[in-house]
């Protein structure tokens, strides 16, 4: 399995990242995309891949909450970062209207420059959308012919909202909050329709553990070792097999990252 997103630059790994990767390896994980979220954070990022070079790659980019901290200077070094071989796409970036931490015409701004910088290094991008579907997919819509890829992340939309990404040829991310029985009733209906070659799955570490996961995660800390609850209720859905599913869905994530 591959985790195409874990927030390993988060404070709360700085302890014990060999231990965590370790746990990972254990657990059948064999590689790991570190998201980067801001220029410190995509920085960081990259510092890590470069530090495990078998194990990671990132990706660099200003997550919407961010948004207003993008100016010429982080365009600069976003974009340099973005051109290393250890990154593997632009983002995360998007739009989030959720909880709205920079106003809508800023991450608008940020969000569009980063799409027109993926598809200037024909790099895919690693998307985020929450409550914003409307203005994200029109500014997808219309970079998406000059764009190499495109992975909605942590999709936790409907399945209309799944089947406008699809239409746009995306890939989606599966979460652990596809494991959330309180709140994952659309997703897991959206799941079951997804054709296998646009799935990927990761773990969003260290948020949203998987709730069904026993011990439960110390601290309520997610790791990538978790990444098979996902993968294991991704296939429970589907009524599929669980390593054939696996390795469906490792063919698609080397091939959209060019891992391979
Ligand atoms: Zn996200």
């Amino acid at each position: 399995m591959i985790d195409i997103g874990a927030n390993l630059t988060n404070q709360r790994f700085h302890a014990d990242l060999d231990a965590v990767l370790e746990r990972a390896r254990q657990a059948g994980v064999c590689r790991i995309i570190v998201t980067g979220t801001s220029e410190r954070a995509s920085t960081e990022a990259l510092a890590l891949a470069r530090r495990y070079p078998d194990y990671l790659r990132c990706t660099a980019g200003v997550h919407p909450h961010d948004a207003s901290s993008w100016n010429e200077a982080s365009a600069a070094a976003i974009a340099q970062l973005a051109r290393q071989p250890e990154v593997v796409a632009v983002g995360e970036c998007g739009l989030d209207y959720n909880r709205m931490f920079s106003p809508e015409r800023e991450q608008l701004r940020c969000f569009e420059a980063q799409l027109a910088l993926a598809a200037e290094l024909q790099k895919p991008v690693f998307l985020h959308e929450r409550d914003a579907h409307d203005a994200f997919f029109a500014l997808l819509k219309q970079y998406r012919p000059a764009l190499k890829g495109a992975v909605v992340h942590c999709f936790t939309g409907t399945l209309a909202q799944m089947r406008e990404y699809l239409d746009l040829d995306c890939h989606i991310g599966i979460t652990g909050w596809v494991c959330d029985e309180r709140r994952g009733d659309d997703l897991r209906e959206a799941v079951k329709h997804l054709p296998l070659d646009r799935l990927m799955i990761e773990t969003d570490a260290p948020y949203l553990p998987p709730r069904h996961v026993r011990p439960k995660p110390a601290a309520n800390r997610n790791e990538p070792m978790y990444l098979g609850a996902v993968l294991e209720t991704v296939a429970a859905i589907r009524a599929q097999p669980a390593p054939a599913l696996a390795a469906q869905v490792r063919g698609n994530t080397e091939a959209f990252f060019g891992l391979r």
